[in-house]
């Protein structure tokens, strides 16, 4: 199959005179794989249709939010009666106050959220939250993690930055980063040697339970344990960030999966069913003290757009009803998983295909995959040769590849085994 695609072309032609780079998002101009973008008309269950009227599995789901598909009939359902009634208020509507209730049923770790716009302004302020609870500056991430693009985040994170190399940005005040600590992700002994180097000065710890921004490394049950260990020892606080596995690994999130409880959780993607959204809760405690019940600042004009809140709870709600949506995912990811580690395997690729629960990445180098020294040499010439070749077949696949492949409800086992078929087909020409 050879796509015709003479109108994203003529596109993206357009949106490089107006837009930097062409694009909203920097992984979106399929730099990092070598070729110009595909600009979507509209997508429906796990496919999605480009201007030129190609239709491609979609592996990508909208980086996350989409669990349920494209379209699913459960997000549509009322839509117009809603947005009939206004789209935006600026003072309370009864869908925040139902989409919190969803989260903190989900969440033992949260009694109290507050909704922002993305998961950026999520992990932002849950920083601001911790250093204003603990009144203290450093934060510890960890390499390879992707926090949003907020200053004090851009530090050798990974995601597109990752892939294009450039370990911090410009335009980030040194002095603005000075207190942000980077550790190797999975390592419980450089974790504990950073606390002890830094005693009583750590706000929190904020960590991606399984790394979503560097291919998928989950994070050991041992590692989570032991940030929980260290921040009750030292007095930080423990920060979970699932943007990308809230309510995506299970309904209760990496907390529930790990039976790790952290102080805070940022959300976003799935929590606004595809519209702009993120989230940040956790203990009464801690979350009782953002204004307006206490002194630490934080807002937004269109935070819990009523919209964006209704498409969330139509989503959190099909989930709550439909539990079985994770074991299918699970389902789908293992049988991914055999198929191509046993070919991989037999015909003895430098490869690896990496899952953890419905979360799945190949990565282009053979080997075990705990932190971000593990990926950073994966051919990525190679992936960018095998996106190519499986969109020029109508499967896209994340343009970089340090991303998941992310998996819906909407995806058949038929729609795996024809990604399945065609990775067989496509890495065999490429490497024999
Ligand atoms: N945290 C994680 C784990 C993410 O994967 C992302 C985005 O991919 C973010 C935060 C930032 O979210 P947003 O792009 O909505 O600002």
């Amino acid at each position: 199959m050879s796509n015709q695609n003479t109108n994203s072309r003529a596109l993206f032609e357009r949106a490089q005179a107006v837009i930097p780079g062409g694009v909203n998002s920097p992984v979106r101009a399929f730099k990092s794989v070598g070729c110009d973008p595909i600009f979507i008309e509209k997508g429906l269950g796990s496919k999605i249709y480009d201007a030129d009227g190609n239709s491609y599995l979609d592996m990508i789901c909208s980086w996350g939010p989409l669990i349920l598909g494209h379209s699913h009939p459960a997000l549509l359902e009322n839509i117009e009666e809603v947005f009939s009634r206004g789209t935006s208020f600026g003072v309370p509507t009864h869908q925040e106050v139902t989409m919190a209730e969803l989260i903190v049923s989900a969440y033992h770790a949260v009694d109290m959220v507050r909704m922002v716009n993305s998961g950026t302004e999520a992990t932002m302020s849950a920083i601001r939250v911790a250093r204003g609870y603990t009144n203290r500056n450093k934060i510890l991430k960890f390499e390879g993690c992707y926090h949003g693009h907020s200053d004090a985040l851009l530090v050798k994170s990974g995601s597109g930055t990752l892939t294009y190399g450039v370990p911090t940005s410009p335009g980030v005040p040194e002095a603005t980063v000075r207190d942000t600590l980077t550790g190797r992700y999975n390592d419980i002994e450089m974790a504990r040697q950073i606390f002890e180097e830094n005693k009583d000065e750590i706000a929190c710890v904020i960590v991606e339970p399984v790394a979503g921004n560097m291919g998928v490394i989950p994070g050991t049950k041992a590692f989570l344990d032991a940030l929980r260990a260290l921040c009750d020892e030292y007095g930080s606080l423990l920060i979970f960030d699932e943007v990308i596995t809230g309510f995506r690994l299970d309904f209760g999130g990496a907390e529930a999966v790990y039976d790790v409880h952290p102080d805070l959780v940022c959300f976003g993607k799935i929590i606004g069913g595809g519209l702009p959204v993120g989230a940040y809760g956790g203990k009464k405690e801690f979350m009782s003290i953002v204004s307006p019940l206490g002194p630490v600042y934080q807002a937004g004009t269109l935070s819990g757009n009523p919209l964006a809140m209704h498409m969330g709870i139509q989503t959190l709600n099909y989930l709550k009803a439909h539990p079985e949506v994770y074991m299918h995912m699970e389902d789908k990811a293992i049988h991914l998983e055999n198929e191509l580690s046993a070919f991989i395997e037999s015909n003895n690729l430098p490869l690896s295909f990496v899952r953890f629960k419905g979360m799945t990445c190949l990565f282009f180098k053979a080997g075990a995959f705990s932190s971000y020294d593990d990926v950073k040499d994966c051919d990525t010439e190679k992936y960018g040769e095998f996106f190519r070749i499986m969109l020029s077949e109508g499967i896209l696949l994340p343009p970089a590849q340090f991303e998941g492949w992310f998996l819906s409800e909407a995806h058949t086992m038929q729609d795996i085994d024809y990604l399945i078929s065609k990775t067989k087909t496509v890495l065999l020409s490429m490497y024999t």
